[in-house]
């Protein structure tokens, strides 16, 4: 019983883990980009059939790189990519 706890408390720590770390290297692609002069991404969903509604209905669109800054990536797990106006892909 204790392990199983245990065991679950790990794979949470490691999701939390892996997120925080995807989130920052995101920000930091997304701030690298506004400084180098880009303004705009479009989202490129990674569409799969557990895809959520927001990632399939944000295909494709633009975004400001400072609303993408607060606002991606929409959900733990989410594989989607962004690739600024000067075509460089953010992940
Ligand atoms: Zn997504």
């Amino acid at each position: 019983m204790f392990n199983d706890v245990l065991s679950q408390q790990k794979r949470r720590v490691d999701m939390y883990a892996t997120e925080t770390y995807k989130k920052a290297k995101i920000v930091g692609s997304l701030s690298k980009a506004i400084q180098q002069g880009s303004k705009y991404g479009i989202w490129v969903a990674h569409i799969t059939n557990a895809s959520c509604e927001i990632c399939i209905n944000n295909n494709g669109k633009q975004f400001s790189l400072q609303s993408l800054l607060k606002e991606f990536p929409p959900h733990i797990n989410c594989n989607c990519n962004i690739v600024t106006d000067k075509g460089v892909s953010i992940l």
